[in-house]
């Protein structure tokens, strides 16, 4: 589902009211807003994070799908991280988990090793 809601929001355009807000932002008739959508559709609106002065002017309360790429993914066996990319997300949406590049080399030492004995 994670990966579904990712894409969508991916291609997803911008309404009439997202861009309003923008509108108010640049009149400075808006201070700062406030969202619990995860769409992301406001930045992609052209809303900025920060106003001129480094003060928060649009507030995403629950973070926004975005926010998932680029951060870290970790093994639930080992807790090896990496980044999380679009290739996860698409994984995830075919319902498989990304593999664990050390779980996988540690599991070939163990073969390679009991083989020797
Ligand atoms: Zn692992």
């Amino acid at each position: 589902m994670l990966g579904t809601l990712s894409e969508l929001c991916l291609h997803a355009q911008p309404n009439a009211t997202h861009h309003l807000l923008v509108h108010l932002f640049q009149l400075k008739l808006l201070c700062r807003s406030y969202t619990q959508n995860v769409d992301d559709l406001d930045a992609k609106a052209g809303l900025p994070q920060m106003d001129d002065n480094g003060r928060w002017a649009h507030v995403t309360l629950h973070g926004s799908l975005k926010s998932l790429y680029n951060r870290t993914l970790m093994c639930d066996i080992c807790s090896k991280t990496c980044m999380l990319t679009l290739d996860h997300i698409t994984m995830f949406k075919d319902g498989m988990y990304p593999e664990c590049t050390r779980c996988i080399e540690e599991g070939e030492t163990r073969i390679i090793s009991h083989s020797k004995l």
